[in-house]
């Protein structure tokens, strides 16, 4: 889709740091890339030649690497001209459990977002939440960035209110409906529609992950039950948002600490994993 502000406002040749989401191998030696940019948002566009040996762009539009960029506008797919790696947080890469997060992530801003719709904030969270992974990140730095993708793109749910009947939220045992996008009261029970059980727990806790920034969040420690079940809800929340299933969540439940088997199963499941992201990895 192009925009007013893509046909005003961005020249023939631009400079521009992006996250890249992913790479598909095209043509003889071509990369086509997604990449999330600061100021344009989503983009696409086609790096040439990038897969030779040789090439300039080698090595530098690997997905989930930070990169500056010089791009020529195209009538149908703009080019990249020159890429420099900014932050390639390697330390991701190399740790399963890391990496499937990170995987997660830029595919939810993928499938979350169109292209060309500048969106700051979304590009701010999935750096700044790479960077959080590359250090020690908390387990609670998912949930926190299911939740304000949500709010970044207008779907952030109902945490104060019973969304059926409107009465404001007083202690005691809840429920979600992603459908409608957030929390029920306890007198409230519309039929047939899914409903998932919300504690009082988990309520406060989604509370303080909307309320606070992510400096105050890495020193939350959840229950292990709280955190799953304050992701389930929110990743019900994303299918409907969606309307589909995120499919690196399963990767990412598949190695997470306490629910792999064995070392060699991470051979098989990270294949699985690239070759389920169209070649992500590659
Ligand atoms: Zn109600």
């Amino acid at each position: 889709m192009t925009t007013l502000y893509s046909m005003t406002s961005t020249p023939k040749i631009y400079k521009t740091e992006a996250i890249v989401l992913r790479h598909f191998a095209i043509g003889e030696a071509d990369y086509l890339l997604t990449l999330y940019t600061p100021n344009r948002g989503k983009l696409r566009a086609v790096a040439k030649g990038a897969r030779r040996v040789k090439s300039k762009l080698g090595g530098h539009l690997e997905p989930l690497m930070s990169t500056s960029l010089l791009i020529t506008r195209g009538q149908n797919l703009d080019t990249v001209n020159q890429a420099e790696a900014l932050e390639v947080f390697r330390s991701v890469r190399e740790d399963l459990n890391k990496l499937s997060q990170a995987l997660y992530m830029v595919e939810l801003v993928d499938t979350i977002t169109l292209e060309e719709q500048p969106n700051y904030p979304i590009y701010r969270l999935l750096l700044d939440a790479l960077r959080a992974l590359a250090g020690d990140a908390p387990p609670s730095l998912l949930p926190f960035f299911q939740l304000r993708l949500l709010g970044h793109t207008g779907f952030m749910p109902e945490l104060y209110q019973c969304v059926e009947c409107g009465s404001t939220l007083v202690p005691g045992l809840h429920s979600f409906m992603p459908g409608r996008g957030g929390t029920l009261c306890n007198s409230c029970h519309p039929p047939k529609v899914s409903v998932l059980p919300l504690s009082l727990n988990s309520l406060k806790v989604l509370r303080f992950l909307q309320r606070e920034e992510y400096i105050s969040i890495e020193r939350l420690r959840l229950e292990p039950e709280t955190l799953v079940e304050v992701e389930r809800l929110l990743e019900a929340m994303l299918q409907y948002v969606l309307d589909r299933e995120v499919r690196a969540m399963r990767f990412l439940n598949q190695v997470r600490p306490g629910q792999n088997a064995g070392g060699n199963r991470h051979v098989y499941d990270i294949q699985h994993a690239v070759q389920s992201q169209d070649g992500l990895l590659r």
